[in-house]
Order: structure tokens, then C-alpha cells, then sequence
């Protein structure tokens, strides 16, 4: 689903409704039986970053929804594709900006006017390094170090380099450009929502 559905409201109930609960895995809508995941509220999350690869750092939020779960009482939250758990910095944004700096000498003060948006300065901008470090200890995009990848003694540049080509490996093909051709700093762009 387009994230574009999910900034003015939360998209209904039935649509966003996951078919089983991710916690214990009892399917939502039992044939005969009462729901299983009910729709627990709106919650909103904010997303930092730009929409597309080459465009501007924004803020926006999305309304997302909890579901609660009657079998195992979980509370799960469902979330557009770029947003990460406990981050604000969307999957999209995070992924241009390790590939901008590993890639293209860019220094971090240049990611940083790609992909944070002004009132989200801070001196220097530590968001790389912290992002790099939570990567080499499988917290963000775990799917890079959960193929046995190490980051251990790799300096942090060349570290985000290597994430930024991974990442852009899960950029899916578009009919109207195709990844051929296509930047890399843009795939990874759109790599990093889909990246495991
Ligand atoms: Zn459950």
C-alpha cells in the first residue's frame, strides 16, 4: 500500500487487519468463529525524510493501527512499509544516507541536508554512526548481519558503503526505468523499505 494512504487518516480496519496474530500466530478472522485481532486504536508515527531519492527532507506522520490480540492479549502495531521499529528516520531515508556517505565522499553534513529535515540538525550528525553501529549489531535492517556478515574492525565509512550496496539490492525493478542504469544511492533509496 502507497504510504501517500496513510498520512491524512488511518487506513480502514479490514484492509490493514494482519491475516494472523505475529505473536502467537492465531489467525485473525477464524471461518464461524468470532475476530481474533480487533482494531485497538490509531496511533501516529513520525517519518524523517525525503519521499523520493532525490527529493526534499520533510516530516510527515502516518496513522497507523494497533490490533489487539484475544488469544495471547498482544497489541500489535501495523505500520506503512518505510517506517522502522523505534525509529523516525524512515528505511528509505537511513538507506539513501549510508549510501550517499559510503559511496560518494559526501561529507555528513551534505547527507545530512538530503535527509534530515532543518529542525532535526545536530552537530555533525551522529544519526550515521549510530545507524552504522546498530547495523553491525543487528538492531537496524537485521537481515545484514543475520547472513553471518561481520562489520567488526571495518571502518565506518567503508562499513556504510557496504550496507548502501546491499541495501540497493532489494530496490524492486520499475517498469518505467528499471534498475539498470539507475543510481546507486537511488536504489538503496528504495532498496532499504524492502530490505529484510
Ligand atoms: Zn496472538
Amino acid at each position: 500500500m502507497d504510504v501517500k494512504q496513510w498520512l491524512v487518516e488511518a487506513p480502514p480496519i479490514e484492509v490493514l487487519r494482519p491475516p494472523r496474530c505475529p505473536c502467537c500466530g492465531a489467525a485473525s478472522r477464524p471461518a464461524g468463529a468470532s475476530v481474533v485481532l480487533h482494531g485497538h486504536g490509531v496511533r501516529e508515527r513520525m517519518m524523517l525524510g525525503p519521499e523520493a531519492p532525490s527529493g526534499e527532507a520533510r516530516l510527515q506522520v502516518a496513522f497507523c493501527r494497533r490490533f489487539r490480540c484475544t488469544a495471547c492479549r498482544a497489541v500489535v502495531l501495523v505500520v506503512p512499509r518505510p517506517v522502522l521499529t523505534s525509529r523516525r528516520y524512515t528505511a528509505n531515508a537511513i538507506a539513501l544516507a549510508l549510501a550517499l556517505w559510503g559511496h560518494f565522499a559526501d561529507s555528513a553534513e551534505a547527507v545530512r541536508e538530503r535527509v534530515a529535515p532543518g529542525r532535526y540538525f545536530e552537530g555533525g550528525w551522529r544519526s550515521l554512526h549510530r545507524w552504522i553501529r546498530a547495523v553491525a549489531a543487528g538492531a537496524l535492517f537485521p537481515g545484514y548481519v543475520g547472513v553471518g556478515v561481520t562489520l567488526a574492525g571495518v571502518r565506518l565509512r567503508e562499513a556504510a558503503r557496504r550496507i548502501g550496496s546491499w541495501l540497493a539490492g532489494f530496490a524492486p525493478a520499475t517498469p518505467a526505468e528499471g534498475p539498470v542504469g539507475e543510481a546507486l544511492w537511488a536504489l538503496a533509496f528504495r532498496g532499504g523499505e524492502h530490505a529484510p
